[in-house]
């Protein structure tokens, strides 16, 4: 066991002094709270901080890969545009050493940014179109999680069920369903009892997949009681493609099919109309929504207040960086509100009517919502989560003035100002340390950084 403590600790919803945290040797925290009721065990030590200790940020929706498309699609027109002319040529392309060394730069450049948990929803199942787009079963995802482990960032990989695909460009995705499920079902079988690493599945979209796939995809996730995640009226194009497929909306359309439940998790839900969010919110389903992924593609705005009032939980995701171009959840957290304000033309808009709390809002929709919507004990400095923490420098230029050591005016500047990469000093990921004092701990960063700076596409 090791105690933790630091000058300010997000505890119970607040920045703290004088709080400490006792982890186990399993990676979990036993106890936090007042440090004089939390002190040092006999069997280890106490590790102090300079500065706050905050839960890890929890990236809730992510396609590493995407990350080598960084510096090249810029000249995208639209999103169809970006989809065909960027993403399917590299989705064909990708060999196994570009597949490693996107995760590893992508899962690396996250936990420097105080990312701790990734949601990697993962759909590149076959062979480059060099080999034939031959299936691979498992192979690519166990190269992503490895990719994960060895930088020590904590995976939930979303396998996902593709078994929809219409276009030259999909061939690299496509499975039939019951493949699919059985792949899903061997991949979480070998990594049951690893540590960091669970598996879930997600039916990639109503285009990627066929209705029977999205049935068999729910049905499976509520055989294991998790949850499962699906693209959902990202973009415009989504309202016609469901249209004519299922003859009504988005939303809608999942209702027909019987999977709006507590373990849906939309991811976008941009053109979701009132009527398809209060029923999602009836249902108790999530959103991974991806606020700067949305701003990059030109998709829109979606209605965050309408899902906060209909009491879904709101996570936050990155998306592919190849449209976000960043993997910082920090920066999503602030591009919640401020996207709003953009749309409606006032300010603190997602707090409702508490309007002290906006940034509390997004800072739990960065955080613990993550968790929720994954379905891990992740997010919070609470007993029996993981210890997931980072640390930050609360004299990093980004996050003063301090305005008399006010813990709500530095949670303010956490969540609208701060320079991740700057303020984040060290990242422990159950328990172990993955950066410390700004380095990666558990791989050759430089070496990292020359490998991303070679490769070209
Ligand atoms: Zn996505």
């Amino acid at each position: 066991m090791r105690r933790f403590t630091a000058d300010l600790v997000f505890h119970d919803g607040r920045l703290r002094p004088d709080i400490a945290m006792l982890v186990g040797d399993s990676g979990r925290i036993v106890s936090i709270g007042p440090a004089e009721e939390n002190p040092e065990p006999a069997d280890g030590g106490t590790t102090r901080f300079e500065g706050a200790i905050l839960p890890g940020a929890v990236n809730a929706h992510s396609h590493a890969f995407q990350i080598l498309l960084r510096g090249k699609a810029d000249a995208a027109r639209d999103f169809r545009d970006w989809v065909d002319s960027y993403l399917y040529p590299l989705s064909l392309t990708l060999d196994e050493a570009g597949l490693e060394l996107a995760a590893r730069l992508a899962f690396a450049e996250m936990l420097k940014n105080g990312v701790t948990t990734v949601g990697e929803f993962f759909y590149l199942h076959n062979a480059p179109e060099s080999e034939g787009c031959a299936g691979r079963g498992n192979r690519n995802a166990e190269i992503v999680i490895g990719a994960a482990r060895s930088v020590g960032i904590r995976i939930h990989l979303l396998r996902c069920l593709y078994d929809g695909a219409e276009k030259p460009g999909q061939r690299r995705f496509f499975e039939p369903a019951d493949s699919a499920i059985a792949a899903t079902r061997d991949l979480a079988a070998t990594f049951e009892s690893v540590a960091h690493v669970t598996v879930g599945i997600a039916p990639h979209s109503l285009h990627g997949a066929t209705p029977e796939g999205i049935q068999a995809a729910a049905a499976y996730a509520a055989e294991c009681g998790t949850p499962f995640q699906i693209h959902l009226a990202e973009e415009e194009h989504d309202l016609e493609y469901a249209q004519s497929r299922y003859g009504t909306t988005p939303g809608r359309a999942l209702e027909q099919l019987g999977v709006v439940s507590e373990r849906l998790c939309v991811v976008h839900g941009v053109w979701l109309d009132a009527d398809e969010i209060a029923a999602l919110g009836t249902a108790e389903a999530k959103c991974a929504y991806n606020p700067v992924s949305n701003m990059a593609l030109g998709d829109g705005v979606t209605d965050i207040p309408a899902m906060v009032a209909a009491g879904m939980i709101v996570a936050l995701g990155c998306d592919g960086p190849g449209a976000n171009h960043q993997v910082n959840i920090w920066q999503e957290m602030r591009f919640v509100e401020w996207l709003q304000r953009v749309t409606l033309r006032r300010m603190n808009v997602v707090a409702l009517s508490d309007r002290a709390s906006t940034a509390n809002y997004c800072f739990e929709m960065g955080t613990v919502n993550g968790g929720t919507a994954l379905g891990l004990p992740v997010g919070s400095l609470e007993a029996e989560q993981w210890a997931d923490f980072v640390v930050i420098d609360t004299a990093d230029l980004s996050l003063l003035p301090h305005h008399g050591a006010d813990p709500d005016a530095l949670l303010h500047n956490i969540v609208n100002a701060m320079a991740a990469r700057g303020a984040v000093t060290d990242v422990y990921v159950g328990g172990r340390e993955v950066v410390g004092d700004r380095r990666l701990t558990r791989v050759d960063e430089r070496e990292l950084a020359r490998a991303a700076a070679e490769w070209q596409c």
